[in-house]
């Protein structure tokens, strides 16, 4: 019964947790919280996860019941997200890894968030939307490889929202807060914004620097509320993604819609594609809230895989990365195909 403890952190989340054969054995997590109107630096957040980190790991394994001794990896995320705390979570995986003589399983963050929902989800082999504050991916699993259809060609969607709520001076904790998808509900005027969208990519940066250019503008004449430019851009923003991802399942012809990453707890967003889906006879399988959001459980569940066929990460090659690095991202699964010849 191999069990794998995962560590994340590669952005303001900080998580430690225990996986055993598909049961998730504890998921403990912190956040680097900042006043609203306010980002995140990499410095500090690094810094965070660096005093607290310690902690988790003693929480997670306290929770799970297991002992160093009862683990059989350590994985950690490698890659993609900021910098420094990224590099403060491999440390600590590496440093652990060596101290119990355990294998090491760098992760990739995005196969982490998918391995989780398949987890959980009735989809053994769906199309991926994966939508967060860093990434925006449509994903299909071929020849044993995970292949990116689609994807923004420069800010994620989440970002796109985090920047309206930091310009709106607004909190932007997920659901269910005060927050853009709290205060688009009361949105009534739908104001036009850039809608671009090329094939199966979509593009974020225009229309964020729009809303940036007339936001203040349409505030002070009074001629939009902060309600109607979140709503706005949410019924934008999602539009696009329900587009290119109806596209997406036309083509794989996949039965199943995964939805993960921090912005997957919208329910705007669900309801858009739920839509979507019905029209196609495609099923859309939300992730659980407490997994949508980053965590180390999903680390240690694509680690676990990854151990179950070998594919353990030498300590040479333990070095953190910044970017998705390509279209493929590599997971140690079995021989599963989609339906359809990608
Ligand atoms: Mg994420």
């Amino acid at each position: 019964m191999p069990t794998v403890l995962g560590l994340e952190g590669s952005a303001n989340k900080v998580g430690a947790g225990v996986v055993r054969d598909g049961a998730v054995l504890s998921n403990c997590r912190a956040t680097y919280v900042t006043p609203p109107g306010q980002g995140f630096a990499p410095g500090p957040t690094g810094r965070h996860h660096r005093a607290v980190l310690l902690g988790l790991v003693r929480a997670a394994l306290r929770e799970a019941g297991v002992e160093p001794r009862d683990l059989d990896g350590v994985a950690f995320t490698k890659g993609p997200g900021m910098g420094s705390p990224l590099a403060v979570v491999a440390a600590v995986a590496r440093t652990l890894a060596q101290l119990w003589g355990l294998p090491l399983l760098a992760v990739n963050h995005c196969v982490g968030h998918i391995e989780m929902g398949r987890l959980l989800g009735p989809a053994p082999d769906p199309l991926v939307l994966y939508v967060s504050g860093g990434n925006t991916q449509v994903i299909a699993y071929s020849r044993r490889r995970y292949r990116i259809l689609g994807e923004t060609l420069d800010v994620a969607v989440g970002n796109c929202i985090d920047r309206l709520a930091r310009l709106l001076q607004i909190p932007n904790a997920p659901s269910p807060g005060y927050n853009v998808e709290q205060l688009a509900k009361r949105g009534r005027r739908l104001i036009p914004l850039p809608y671009v969208v090329k094939g199966l990519d979509v593009s974020f940066s225009g229309l964020l620097s729009h809303l940036q250019a007339v936001t203040p503008k349409l505030l002070d004449s009074g001629e939009a509320t902060p309600e109607d430019l979140c709503f706005s851009l949410q019924e934008t923003a999602f539009a696009m993604l329900a587009e290119v991802t109806e596209r997406a399942l036309a083509l794989t012809r996949a039965r199943h819609l995964l939805l993960v990453g921090g912005v997957a707890c919208n329910h705007r967003l669900q309801e858009m594609l739920q839509t979507m889906c019905r029209a196609r006879g495609a099923e859309l399988c939300p992730t659980d809230d407490r997994y949508c959001i980053d965590n180390g459980a999903m680390i240690a569940q694509a680690g676990w895989q990854m151990l179950r066929v070998g594919q353990v990460t030498e300590l040479s090659q333990s070095g953190i990365t910044q970017r998705s690095g390509g279209t493929v991202l590599q997971v140690g699964r079995g021989g599963e195909r989609l339906p359809s010849d990608l």
